[in-house]
C-alpha cells in the first residue's frame, strides 16, 4: 500500500533491514487512555440526550455533538499515544493525512450516533453497524499511523494487525449496546455503570490502538544513525490535544447535563399542563351537572337564571323584547300516585322533549324542578308568545303511552314580558308564576299573561295571610256560623254545618272562600281545623247546657288535614277535653279530598267511624269520584252538591242526576242531604226525590250560634206541642246570606 506517502507493507523486513527498537512515553500514555474514557462517558451521555429528544432537529444537534465527542476522544487518543512513540530517529506527521484520519473518525462517530439512536436496533443490524464504526475506526487509525514521517521503512504484521481490527469493532458494539441500554436514568447506580462501560469503552479502542502500534515494525538500513527520540514538543501538543478534547467532552457533557434539566422542568411543565387541563375538564363537566337537570338534560334554574341574566343585561343596553314563560304540568301528581314515580320521570321526560320541540332554537328551555319548566324567548311582538304556547299546548294533548296507557296531559302557562312587566330576573320570573298561578285558578290547560293587578291580589293574599296567622295565634276575629239541616221526615233542625267566618278589622266579615284557599296553600289549614273542631264542641256543650242536646255538628275537614298520621289522636283529644259524646259529632269531607289519596284516607276514617262519630261526603256529585267508591268508605250521608240543586228546576238531567244519587245511596243505606235549597219550588222536588235532609238559605243562612239558639230553642218547644205538625216547622227566613264554603 502506498497512499499520501506511506508505505505500509505486510510481511518480513527486507533483507539488510534491521528493526527499530520503539518505547512509549507512560504519561501520555495513561493521558490518552483518559481521554478515550472521557470521551466515551460523554459520547454516552450525549446519546441519552439524541435518543430522549423528540424534536427532529435537537436529535441532530445531539447526533453531530455526539459523533464529535466520539471522534474527537478516538482521535485525540490516537494522536496522544502517537506522541507517546518514542522511536530511535526524527519523526514528523504528514499533516494531510492527520487531517484525513479526523475525517474518517468523524464519520465514524456520526455512524455510531445514527446506529444508537435508531428507533430498533437488533441484533444483526448492530452487529453491522458495530463492524462500519470499528472499520472506521481502525482506517483512522493506520491512516494516522500512516502520517508518521522518517527514514524508516513501515512494515504491519498481519495478525496484530487483524486484532486491532476486532477490538475496533468489538469496542464500538460494547459502545452501540451500552449507550442504547444507558439511555433512561439519572441516579448514582445509572452513572456508575456509565462510567464502567466508559472505562471498557476506552480500554477497548486504547487496545486497538496499542495492537495497531504493535503491528507496526520500522526498520532502517545499517549505516543510518540511530539516535532515540520523541517528536518535538510531544509532550505539549499532546497535553494541547488532550485539553482540547476534554474540553469538548465537558462541554459536551454540561450541555447535555443542562438540556436534561431543562427537558425535566419541559417534562414537569407538561405534567402541570396536563393537570390544568384535567382541572380544566373537570370545572366544564362540574359546572354542566351544576347547570343541567340530570332527567331530562335541559338547564336547570341555576343554568337558567346566568343565560337570562346575560340576555338581560343585553337587552336593557340594546333593546328588544324578551318573554318569559312559566309551565306547571296539570295534576302531574296523580302520576306518581297512580302509576309510580318512575312513571312520573318517563312523563317527564316525554314533556320536556315536548315542550323542547315546540321551541325555537334560539329559545332557553329549563326544568325548574317537579313539574315546573321554564322558557325565555326573544320576541317582535306578545302575541308570539301567545302562539309559542298554545304550541306547547297543542303538543302536549297528543295522547302518550306510558305503562301501557294512554294518557292526555295538559298544561298551564304564566307569561311576562320584558321591558313591560319589569326590569330584573327575579320581577320577571315572580311576574310569569303570578301569571302561571292565575291559570291553575282559572282552571287549568290555559295560558295568562301578567297584568298589574295579579301583584295587587298577591300582596293582598299575602297580608291576609299573615293577618290569618296571626288571628289564629291571638284567637280574635275567627268565629263559627251554622246553618240548621233540617230532617224532613219530622222538620226539625237535627243537625248545624259550622263554617269558619273571620271579621277582619278592614275588610269586613269575610267568608271562608275568602281566606281557605290562602289557609290550604301554608298548611295553616290543620291549625284551622283544629280549631273549628275544638269550638264546635264547646258549642255543642253550651247547646246541651240550653237544652239542644240532640242537635249534631257537621265539622269540615280539608282534604290536606285528611291523611296526616296525628289525626285521629288529636280528634279524640278534642272529644275528651270538652267532654263531647263522638255521635254529637259528624265529619263532612269533599268528594275531591277523597279520591286525591283514597288508600290512606279509608282506614283513618273507619277508625274515626269506630270513635262513633259519623262522616258524611260533602259536595258530591260535582267532583270526580268514582260511585264504586262509595261502598268502599264508611259513610253515614250523602251531600248532592248545591249545584244540582240550584238547577234542578231547569235541567232535566240534573233532576234526573238527584234521583240518581239519591237511589244509590239509598241503596247503599246512606242519608242524602240536598244542599243549597233557596225556594219552596226547590224544597218540593227534594223531598219527592226521597231526600233525608235539607239546607239552605231557604230555612236559615249561616249565622252566630247566639242568633240560632233562640229560635231553635223555640223550634224544640214548638216540636214538644202536641198541637204542632211537622211541615209548620220547616219556615222559610229572610236572612243575610253567608256563602257556605267550608
Ligand atoms: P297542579 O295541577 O296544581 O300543578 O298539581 P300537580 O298535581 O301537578 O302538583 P304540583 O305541580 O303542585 O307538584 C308537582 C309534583 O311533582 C310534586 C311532586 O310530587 C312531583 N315531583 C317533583 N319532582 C319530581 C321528579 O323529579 N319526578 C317525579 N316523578 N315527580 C316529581
Ligand atoms: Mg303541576
Amino acid at each position: 500500500m502506498d497512499w499520501v506517502g506511506l508505505k505500509a507493507v505486510f510481511g518480513p523486513p527486507a533483507q539488510g533491514q534491521l528493526p527499530l527498537d520503539c518505547s512509549h512515553d507512560q504519561f501520555l500514555m495513561i493521558l490518552a487512555y483518559a481521554v478515550m474514557c472521557a470521551a466515551c462517558f460523554a459520547t454516552l451521555h450525549v446519546s441519552e440526550r439524541a435518543i430522549q429528544v423528540e424534536n427532529y432537529h435537537s436529535r441532530q444537534r445531539w447526533q453531530v455533538l455526539g459523533a464529535f465527542c466520539l471522534a474527537g476522544g478516538v482521535w485525540a487518543m490516537h494522536y496522544i499515544a502517537m506522541l507517546a512513540l518514542e522511536v530511535p530517529m526524527p519523526m514528523r506527521y504528514d499533516l494531510t493525512a492527520t487531517i484525513a484520519s479526523l475525517l474518517i473518525a468523524l464519520v465514524a462517530g456520526a455512524l455510531a450516533m445514527k446506529a444508537i439512536t435508531q428507533e430498533t436496533l437488533n441484533r444483526p443490524s448492530s452487529i453491522l453497524n458495530a463492524t462500519a464504526i470499528g472499520l472506521g475506526i481502525v482506517t483512522m487509525h493506520y491512516l494516522g499511523m500512516s502520517a508518521l514521517r522518517s527514514e524508516a521503512a513501515q512494515y504491519y504484521e498481519p495478525k496484530s494487525f487483524a486484532l486491532s481490527v476486532l477490538l475496533a469493532i468489538l469496542s464500538s458494539l460494547v459502545l452501540l449496546l451500552m449507550a442504547r441500554e444507558l439511555r433512561h436514568g439519572g441516579d448514582a447506580l445509572y452513572q456508575f455503570r456509565r462510567g464502567v462501560a466508559s472505562v471498557l469503552i476506552g480500554a477497548g479502542l486504547l487496545c486497538t490502538h496499542m495492537t495497531g502500534i504493535w503491528s507496526l515494525h520500522l526498520t532502517m538500513t545499517t549505516n543510518m544513525a540511530m539516535h532515540s527520540t520523541q517528536p518535538e514538543n510531544g509532550l505539549q501538543l499532546g497535553l494541547t490535544i488532550a485539553l482540547i478534547a476534554l474540553l469538548i467532552v465537558g462541554g459536551s457533557i454540561s450541555a447535555s447535563l443542562a438540556d436534561k434539566k431543562l427537558q425535566e422542568k419541559e417534562i414537569d411543565l407538561r405534567r402541570v399542563n396536563l393537570l390544568l387541563d384535567q382541572l380544566d375538564q373537570a370545572r366544564v363537566s362540574l359546572q354542566q351537572v351544576a347547570h343541567h337537570d340530570p332527567l331530562t338534560n335541559l338547564l336547570n334554574r341555576r343554568g337558567f337564571n346566568q343565560i337570562f341574566a346575560e340576555k338581560l343585561l343585553e337587552y336593557s343596553s340594546e333593546g328588544g323584547m324578551l318573554a318569559v314563560m312559566f309551565l306547571d304540568i296539570d295534576h302531574f301528581k296523580r302520576i306518581n300516585d297512580s302509576l309510580g314515580h318512575d312513571a312520573g320521570d318517563e312523563l317527564l321526560k316525554v314533556i320536556a322533549e315536548r315542550i323542547h320541540s315546540a321551541t325555537r332554537v334560539q329559545d332557553v328551555v329549563a326544568r325548574f324542578g317537579g313539574d315546573e319548566f321554564c322558557i325565555l324567548i326573544d320576541l317582535p311582538n306578545a302575541e308570539e308568545a301567545r302562539s309559542l304556547a298554545e304550541r306547547i299546548m297543542q303538543k302536549m294533548t297528543q295522547p302518550i303511552v306510558l305503562a301501557g296507557r294512554r294518557m292526555v296531559m295538559t298544561t298551564s302557562i304564566g307569561v311576562s314580558t320584558f321591558p313591560k312587566d319589569g326590569q330584573t330576573c327575579e320581577e320577571l320570573l315572580k311576574h310569569a308564576d303570578l301569571a302561571l298561578y292565575q291559570s291553575k285558578d282559572n282552571g287549568r290547560n290555559r295560558v295568562n299573561f301578567y297584568i298589574p293587578s295579579l301583584k295587587t291580589q298577591a300582596c293582598l293574599e299575602l297580608n291576609l295571610e299573615q293577618e290569618l296567622c296571626n288571628a289564629l295565634h291571638e284567637g280574635s276575629g275567627l268565629q263559627l256560623y251554622y246553618q240548621p239541616i233540617v230532617d224532613l221526615r219530622n222538620g226539625q233542625v237535627s243537625k248545624l254545618e259550622a263554617s269558619l267566618h273571620w271579621e277582619h278589622p278592614r275588610h269586613g266579615l269575610l267568608t271562608p272562600d275568602r281566606f281557605l284557599r290562602i289557609a290550604e296553600a301554608n298548611g295553616l289549614i290543620v291549625d284551622l281545623d283544629l280549631w273549628v273542631l275544638r269550638r264546635a264542641c264547646q258549642d255543642l256543650s253550651e247547646l246541651a247546657r240550653v237544652g239542644l242536646d240532640e242537635l249534631v255538628i257537621a265539622v269540615n275537614w280539608s282534604a290536606i288535614n285528611l291523611g296526616r298520621p296525628d289525626l285521629v289522636d288529636e280528634v279524640l283529644a278534642v272529644l275528651q277535653e270538652t267532654g263531647i259524646v263522638p255521635s254529637r259529632l259528624e265529619l263532612e269531607v269533599t268528594e275531591n279530598a277523597l279520591m286525591g289519596n283514597i288508600s290512606n284516607v279509608i282506614s283513618q276514617l273507619k277508625q274515626i267511624r269506630n270513635l262513633g262519630i259519623s262522616l258524611s261526603i260533602d259536595d258530591f256529585g260535582s267532583g270526580a269520584s268514582s260511585l264504586a267508591y262509595l261502598k268502599r268508605l264508611p259513610l253515614d250521608t250523602v251531600k248532592i252538591d248545591r249545584s244540582f240543586i240550584v238547577d234542578t228546576l231547569k235541567s232535566p238531567q240534573d233532576m234526573e242526576i238527584v234521583q240518581a244519587i239519591v237511589a244509590m245511596a239509598h241503596t247503599l243505606r246512606l242519608k242524602v242531604v240536598a244542599e243549597g235549597v233557596e225556594t219552596p219550588e226547590q224544597l218540593d222536588y227534594v223531598k219527592q226525590y226521597g231526600c233525608d235532609y235539607v239546607q239552605g238559605n231557604l230555612f236559615t243562612a249561616p249565622q252566630p250560634l247566639g242568633q240560632l239558639s233562640g229560635e231553635l230553642r223555640q223550634q224544640r218547644t214548638a216540636s214538644d206541642s202536641p198541637v204542632s205538625k211537622p211541615a209548620a216547622r220547616v219556615v222559610p227566613l229572610k236572612q243575610k246570606t253567608a256563602k257556605k264554603g267550608y
